[in-house]
């Protein structure tokens, strides 16, 4: 083990742009083959003196897995070195699943979830608005013959959808 003196003047121990990758090798608790840079919920790195600070916007006010990936994330970075890293918790703008990447949607289906897409309001009906549910393909076998079966699926972030076309059943990462 090298212990760092406090008047190390080796500062700061790491880029940002070498802390963002590490922050690439941190998965999601609820959907391990995302991380989160693919989530998108990092919103800034920086170094304010001998102080890593690490912003995050959670995917939910309140979602339990921000704990454990608040945890996971000090974890890595003193792995790497960086021995106190302070996350801070920005809430607004709220986090929304545009801002996942288009690598992070693709492992998304690669893993059976479908991926959120983009919320279409109708206003061909003139005395309300309404939001229609674009038709969201299964992960399986791509058809978009599908159904929703319950608002809630294996979380509270996800829907539970059945393929009518291969009858498998999957998750569907809901936008918000
Ligand atoms: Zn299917």
């Amino acid at each position: 083990m090298v212990s760092i003196a406090i008047a190390d003047v080796n500062y700061p121990p790491a880029s940002t742009g070498q802390i963002w990758q590490w922050l690439g090798e941190v998965s999601d608790p609820e959907i391990p083959v995302i991380s989160v840079t693919d989530l998108g919920i990092i919103r800034a790195v920086e170094w304010q003196g001998t102080e890593c600070v690490i912003t995050i916007t959670p995917t939910y006010s309140g979602c339990p897995a921000m704990d454990v990936i608040a945890e996971e994330i000090g974890k890595t970075l003193q792995a790497h070195g960086i021995n106190t890293p302070s996350i801070v918790y920005q809430l607004s703008p709220a986090w929304n699943t545009d801002w996942m990447t288009e690598a992070g949607k693709q492992k998304l289906s690669g893993y059976g979830i479908a991926p959120p897409q983009q919320q279409v309001v109708d206003i061909s009906s003139i005395q309300r608005y309404r939001e229609v549910q674009p038709a969201i393909a299964c992960p399986q076998c791509g058809s978009v013959d599908t159904q929703l079966v319950s608002q809630f699926g294996s979380t509270a972030c996800k829907a539970l959808y059945k393929c009518k076309a291969c009858l498998e059943p999957f998750d569907y990462f809901k936008p918000h």
